[in-house]
């Protein structure tokens, strides 16, 4: 349920990509019934610092929870935590399927669509009939002509990358219902 590469992507939008390991710990622990700050600290050795941070962004994310209490001794307030799995799932399936119309839509665009491009250097210009005709076909950068553009490529990696996210979700709802 957390090592995918869709939960991977997921994650990574919420605490960047440096956090990524930590992250995937701190949620393993809560998922274990680990409920404290101090407790995650020791049983993942990831600095205190860090994991209250990242438990924050998990609470903003609304995929953590906590509950505070007031250690009757002390006086101190003491935070536990819960993991939020139905929002987790949420999450990440909303995250899964706008990526998904994104590159379906991206896809549709470019089988339905005959696109231009600088013959001299792709990276100027690239736009579809309308675009290109209010440049008369020349290059708004370099005035090189412009010359369609070959497809090929960029609908087979928007197929390949439609298709692995598909087989990668079906494996996280799999893992959901285990
Ligand atoms: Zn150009």
């Amino acid at each position: 349920m957390i090592n995918n590469p869709i939960v991977n992507d997921f994650l990574e939008q919420i605490v960047g990509a440096d956090d990524l390991k930590n992250i995937k710990a701190i949620i393993q622990a809560l998922i274990d019934g680990i409920d404290t700050d101090e407790a995650i600290h020791e049983k993942t050795e990831i600095k205190l610092n860090t994991v209250r941070k990242l438990l924050y962004k998990l609470h903003d994310a609304s995929i953590a929870n906590y509950k505070r209490n007031k250690d009757p001794e002390t006086q101190w307030f003491t935070y536990t935590w819960r993991f939020e799995k139905e929002e987790y799932v949420e999450e990440i399936t909303k995250f899964y399927e706008h990526r998904l119309n994104e590159r379906q839509s991206a896809l549709d665009n470019l089988e339905n669509n005959l696109y231009f491009v600088c013959c001299m250097e792709p990276e100027h210009f690239k736009g579809d009939y309308t675009e290109s005709s209010e440049f008369e076909f020349y290059c708004p950068v370099c005035d090189y002509e412009l010359e369609p553009y070959d497809a090929k490529k960029e609908k087979s990696l928007l197929k390949r990358r439609i298709t692995i996210d598909k087989k990668n979700f079906k494996k996280f709802e799999e893992a959901v219902n285990e």
